[in-house]
């Protein structure tokens, strides 16, 4: 049946530093859900919200309780919990997880003010994108399940000069500058929330090419946390060994450096993970699906629907590499969760009238 009804609403939080590809990712996982996410319409232009048919993806900037102005008097940056509302985002996240629509600010990025709210109805899956959605506890507490994109700093440094420097003309020495400024920060309250997520996304440097530093081919880790309810995690070949694979032959294109695969059982802070890692760059990316036909718990609906997703976005940043790949399981796994707890509250009512 339908299941717009109030307080059935799951929540995902998606945790990044800014500019390491949350919206990439989101445009990824609202395809998989079936439609294109779109700014509310006749609201704010400047509005930080995605809307779609399943899902609504708000952005945790607009709980900035300092404006630009007001950071810059008290020497506080963005990522400086003492900058955001916490008490009102566990509050909204809250009531929208209840089914109740909530008034929500607007955090205007051209201005650097804080805009008249907008009015936000509780969706089937709420996403919370920023820099502190496993922060507070309470919010965390709230989450059905989160991702966490831990973009190394090499990597964060390449894509910011391709963004910064070719796009909007900053300099290497500016760019090296504010990500310096941003670090103590970042390490102090966005990095930690890593451990908390159910999955991780790590993009570090290749380790097939000798001291790479260009940042271009890429070796990406999927870190999925065992024991998460409605969450089974990816594996390659066979559950729980410890694989090594180069697939490139007969059935796959590698050119130089090739392609690397592994998949194994590890630890996380201490918790119990599965890890996927993929090193390397697909040459054609129809032949991905040699790749996906050997991997196991997809939460695919038909065969070769991660090819599908991928060649469908094959303009999106990552989509030759583990970041689009990954990203793509990670929307599919969500998928799934989504419709696990669903099928689970339709049938609760039943079973307790068996009883
Ligand atoms: P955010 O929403 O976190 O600010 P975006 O998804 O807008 O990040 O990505 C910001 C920029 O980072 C992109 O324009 C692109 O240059 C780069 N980028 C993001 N993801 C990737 C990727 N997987 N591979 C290469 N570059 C990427």
């Amino acid at each position: 049946g339908e299941i717009t009804c109030s307080g059935d609403t799951i929540v995902i939080g998606l945790a990044a530093d800014s500019g390491c590809g949350k919206s990439t990712f989101m445009r990824r996982l609202t395809s998989v859900f079936g439609g294109a996410a779109s700014p509310p319409k006749g609201g704010n232009p400047d509005s930080n919200t995605l809307i779609s048919d399943t899902t609504t993806v708000i952005c945790l900037d607009d709980y900035h309780s300092l404006d630009r102005t007001g950071r810059k008097e008290k020497g506080v940056t963005a990522l400086d919990p003492r900058a955001n509302d916490f008490d009102l985002m566990y509050e909204q996240v809250k009531a929208l997880k209840d089914g109740v629509a909530v008034e929500k600010p607007i955090y205007n990025h051209v201005s650097g003010l804080l805009d008249p709210p907008e009015l936000i109805k509780p969706p089937k899956i709420l996403v919370i994108e920023g820099l502190h959605p496993m922060y507070d506890q309470r919010v965390r507490d709230l989450l059905d399940f989160s991702i966490y994109l831990d973009i190394s700093n090499e990597v964060k440094f390449a894509w910011k000069i391709q963004r910064d420097m070719a796009e909007r003309g900053h300099s290497l020495e500016s760019i090296k500058a504010s990500i310096e400024a941003r670090k103590p920060d970042f390490d102090a309250y966005i990095d930690p929330q890593k451990q908390y997520a159910d999955a991780v996304i790590e993009v570090l440097p290749t380790q097939l090419i000798p001291d790479d530093n260009e940042g271009k081919v890429l070796r990406v880790k999927l870190i999925m946390k065992e024991g998460v309810k409605y969450f089974n995690p990816v594996y390659l070949f066979d559950e729980g060994s410890t694989i090594s694979w180069i697939p490139c032959g007969r059935k796959l294109t590698c050119s130089y450096p090739g392609i690397k695969f592994a998949y194994g059982p590890d630890a996380y802070f201490s918790h119990e993970v599965s890890v996927l890692e993929m090193d390397g760059q697909f040459d054609r990316l129809d032949e991905l699906i040699y790749v996906e036909s050997h991997l196991s718990n997809i939460s695919t609906k038909f065969y070769g629907e991660i090819t599908q997703q991928m060649l469908k976005h094959a303009d999106f940043p990552g989509s030759n590499n583990g970041t689009g790949l990954f990203q793509t399981i990670v929307g599919l796994k969500i998928r799934d969760l989504f419709e696990q707890i669903a099928a689970n509250k339709a049938s609760a009512p039943l079973e307790a009238t068996k009883a």
